[in-house]
């Protein structure tokens, strides 16, 4: 048995058979496969050479016919060395007599060739190498691509794990079939992470390394209340978790009792929770665990698993299929396009080479470099406010500039759809995310601007901190309640007052049990978190008193250290919640 901890990011515990993800970077872990397995791993390697010849060949052609033969040759080199019958014997060797998988043994075999080639320092041969690479990668390239289809009949729930997971491939998860995941990378707020939530699976990230310690089909525990991996628990380990999973589930179910009780202090004072969602059919979870509306609704999923850019009428389908389903009267956030860093990359118009995505051209700078990109979703969003109480969010925003920038393009956009007599809410409700220290600091600028605010504190985090987000190795540095964030929500709660400027807490903080206190203690009665926290984060509001939440809040400003400040949180909420923190 072996014990891995890592971030836990979505709640529960689930056992079963590991499968094994391997990621596009082609880390091959060395898998071992059942005696029984041999023969349709072998036809699995074949197939996969044929269609690495078969594309070889193809290539030459092509680039014969565009550029000569003498480099259509390359080509078909790469095709003869991937028919030499040696190569093929060496391999199948591998995985008749030591049953290892299709990769691992194509990835031993010409990686052991590679480097003999580059033991020798110069001539034709030392360059040979690379083609050698060149051809390992098309092979598993193949193979992992045969694995991925595997993805999608699955006959038996599995325990997902892998280096990391994008988050389109995190989206592509079927939850009925897969009972959880972990990751070696990723961070707290990693839309990796967020994606779990969406799926309602268990899910740890940032384990660091641990797959090539384990093979698919070995049996797991993924602990996601405590962010813990267990590989081939012993018998004790696995009855405790059996019986942790089904009190988990036990609690799980009383909460959802709360639905349709008021999310209110036992003093009274309402709060607003409200869900974060990715797809419109996402709409009905937030009914479901009774939201009031949607606080943050992340449009950029459009794009998944999309070559080209969202139509108008794309967009106004989502939009209208969200607000039919929360009926009028919910209120309903739009956030306008956030591409860029880690959300859809390859969307983002042509900047894929930044040293630094997350501080480059992303969001409203993307947008406002773009602008037929950002008026076709603006007149979706008008056209969806005549239809509902629609709200609009710009994100990113990082000065005054950008903010007045992104209103005035709006400004056009509505006038252009009055000279066109298409009916929108001329109040359209504008709002600006605070996920940028620059604006946090200026938020009494900012609320000048705008009717509300929604604290974005995954981006808080990262920029306050200068801490990557997705980054396991910096994760002891993201933290939520790191005393320079307390202070930045402050400042930002305090202008909004001052300016009778709504505020809300759309990051992954305000799902966090632990913080909920001093969220309300610091001012906050708006927080829109996945719609599977809502009955847990109602669960400690109706668990207390506006002035204990106050007195919280001021002691933990009064710590100095971001570990200081979460250990009594943590300790404060274990007292309302031990299911979760016990
Ligand atoms: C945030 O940054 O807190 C936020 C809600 O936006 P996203 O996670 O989509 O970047
Ligand atoms: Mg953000």
């Amino acid at each position: 048995m072996e014990i891995k901890r890592g971030i836990p990011v979505a709640p529960g515990v689930a056992i079963g058979p590991a499968l094994m993800l391997d990621t596009e970077s082609f880390r091959i872990p060395q898998r071992a496969i059942a005696v029984a397995g041999v023969a349709a791993e072998l036809q699995r390697l074949g197939l996969a050479m044929e269609a690495a010849v078969e594309e070889a060949r193809g290539n030459q052609k092509a680039i014969s016919d565009k550029l000569g033969t003498q480099y259509g040759a390359i080509f078909g080199a790469h095709a003869l060395l991937m028919t030499d019958p040696a190569l093929a014997r060496e391999i199948e060797g591998l995985i008749r007599d030591q049953h290892f998988a299709a990769e691992y043994a194509v990835s031993r075999v010409i990686r052991r060739y590679a480097k003999a080639l580059e033991s020798i320092e110069w001539g034709p041969l030392a360059a040979r190498a690379a083609d050698l690479f060149d051809i390992e990668k098309v092979i598993l390239g193949n193979l992992l691509g045969q694995r991925k289809e595997q993805m999608r009949d699955l006959k038996e729930p599995v325990i997902v794990l892998a280096h990391d997971l994008t988050p389109s491939e995190t989206a592509a998860l079927d939850p009925h079939m897969v009972h959880a995941f972990a990751t070696e990378a990723g961070g707290r707020a990693s839309h990796t992470a967020i994606m779990a939530g969406v799926l309602e699976i268990p899910a740890v990230v940032g384990l660091g390394k641990f797959v090539t310690d384990v093979s698919g089909g070995d049996f797991v525990i993924v602990d996601g209340n405590r962010g813990v991996l267990i590989l081939n628990p012993d018998e004790e380990t696995l009855e405790r978790y059996e019986h942790t999973r089904s009190s988990f589930r036990t609690f799980e179910s009383g909460l959802l009792e709360l639905r349709d009780l008021p999310a209110e202090t036992r003093d009274g004072t309402t709060i607003h929770l409200l869900g974060n969602i990715e797809f419109p059919q996402e709409a009905s979870h937030c009914l479901d665990r009774g939201a009031g509306g949607v606080g943050l609704y992340r449009t950029e999923f459009l794009y998944l698993g999309k070559k080209t850019h969202p139509t108008e009428e794309d967009h106004l389908e989502a939009y209208v299929t969200v607000l039919k389903t929360l009926g009028a009267q919910k209120p309903v956030v739009i956030r306008t396009l956030d591409l860029g860093a880690d959300k859809f990359p390859s969307h983002a118009g042509g900047h894929s080479d930044e040293r630094n995505p997350s501080l480059g051209v992303r969001s409203v700078r993307l947008c406002l470099r773009n602008l037929t990109l950002f008026k076709t979703q603006l007149r979706a969003i008008l056209r969806a406010s005549a239809l509902g109480d629609v709200r609009i969010m710009f994100p990113m925003v990082s000065t005054l500039l950008e903010l007045r920038q992104c209103k005035m393009i709006l400004a056009e956009v509505k006038e252009d759809l009055e000279e066109e007599g298409i009916a929108f809410n001329r109040q359209l409700p504008v709002g600006t995310m605070i996920e940028v220290p620059s604006a946090a600091i200026l938020a009494d600028l900012m609320a000048r601007e705008v009717n509300f605010f929604s604290i974005g504190t995954n981006d808080l985090i990262q920029y306050t901190l200068a801490a990557d987000r997705t980054n396991q190795e910096v994760a002891s540095l993201y933290s939520a309640g790191d005393p320079a964030v307390l202070r930045l929500i402050d400042n930002v709660v305090k202008a909004a007052r001052q300016y009778n400027v709504s505020v809300n807490v759309c990051g992954e903080m305000a799902a966090e049990p632990m913080y909920t206190m001093l969220l309300l203690g610091l001012g906050l009665r708006h927080l829109s978190v996945t719609p599977h926290n809502i009955p847990e984060i109602k669960k400690i509001v109706r668990s207390i008193t506006l002035e204990e939440a106050v007195e919280v809040a001021r002691e933990a400003m009064l710590l100095e250290t971001a570990r200081g400040v979460n250990s009594y949180l943590r300790e404060r909420t274990r007292r309302i919640l031990p299911e979760v923190f016990g």
